[in-house]
């Protein structure tokens, strides 16, 4: 469903990914784990077209290009080449892909209700009968039915998150991304949140991929973990493997640190 072949990302003189590549299955749901500054956001900010792949001037690699659903999604195809995708082709592409933020980022002038079915109508071009009763569902799915005329500031931030997961997925995406979504919050706010990605893995098929540093929510949420460092990939596999027998030297020393 998602791949990176080949990707390069840097800022300035600073290389963030070294010709990454990894992909990720329909319906997976991967969790990227790995000391502070290693590049899992900007993996996150890529797919969320946030952040462009940066292009190298060598003909043979390009700086990589990332794929979803089989189809070029950091370019397009132009006369038959890759050349990097214009905005409108970004807008298109991230339309299937939806994401929740460490800080929420609700739209503190619009009640709860109002925050689930905005994008549902001015961009899916839904009718507001039809956002409202999907809203309704999604906000019933994360707890939260009771809450929908008020606005988020009167939410705890355990509530406001789960406002933002229910609004993530009023838009059907394919792949949801979650950066950080609970270290924002008080440690006995964290386990509504995970209690409903839970419930969100368990009833649907979305397709996850987190950024975390709680491994109680990679061990929970996730069926792969990716252990990174430096802009690469230095171990992977099943969360039991991963946090009882780390192979690698540093994914002990991490582990270590962060357990
Ligand atoms: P953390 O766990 O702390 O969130 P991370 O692994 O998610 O870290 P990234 O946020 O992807 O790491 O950042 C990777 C590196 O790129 C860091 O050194 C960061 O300072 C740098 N970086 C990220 N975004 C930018 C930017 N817009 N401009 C300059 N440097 C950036």
């Amino acid at each position: 469903l998602i791949e990176f072949d080949r990707v390069d990302k840097s800022f300035g003189d600073l290389k963030v990914l070294d010709k990454l590549n990894f992909r990720v299955d329909p319906g997976e749901r991967v969790t990227l784990i790995g000391p502070s500054g290693s590049g899992k956001t900007t993996i996150l900010r890529l797919l969320m077209t946030l952040e462009k792949v940066t292009p190298t001037a060598d003909p043979e690699t390009e700086g990589g290009v990332i794929y979803v659903e089989g189809k070029p999604y950091s370019h397009m195809e132009k006369g038959g080449k890759l050349v990097p995708a214009s905005e409108r082709w970004l807008r298109q592409r991230r339309s299937r892909v939806g994401m929740v933020f460490q800080q929420f980022n609700l739209f503190p002038n619009m009640k709860v209700l109002r925050n689930v079915t905005e994008a549902q109508v001015h961009v899916a071009g839904r009718s507001k009968a039809e956002a409202e009763a999907k809203a309704g569902e999604l906000l019933e799915l994360v707890g939260l039915s009771e809450k929908a005329d008020e606005y988020p500031a009167r939410l705890s931030g355990g509530q406001q998150q789960r406002v933002a997961i229910a609004r993530a997925l009023a838009m059907d995406p394919d792949i949801l991304l979650l950066d950080e979504v609970t270290s924002a919050l008080d440690p006995e706010l964290v386990a509504d949140v995970l209690a409903v990605l839970r419930d969100v893995a368990e009833t649907t098929s979305i397709t996850m991929l987190c950024v975390t540093h709680e491994m109680g929510f990679a061990r929970d949420v996730s069926n792969r973990v990716l252990m990174f460092d430096n802009g690469q990939i230095v171990e992977q596999g099943a969360p039991e493997a991963i946090f009882s027998e780390p192979q690698e030297a540093r994914t002990q020393d991490f582990l270590r640190a962060v357990l």
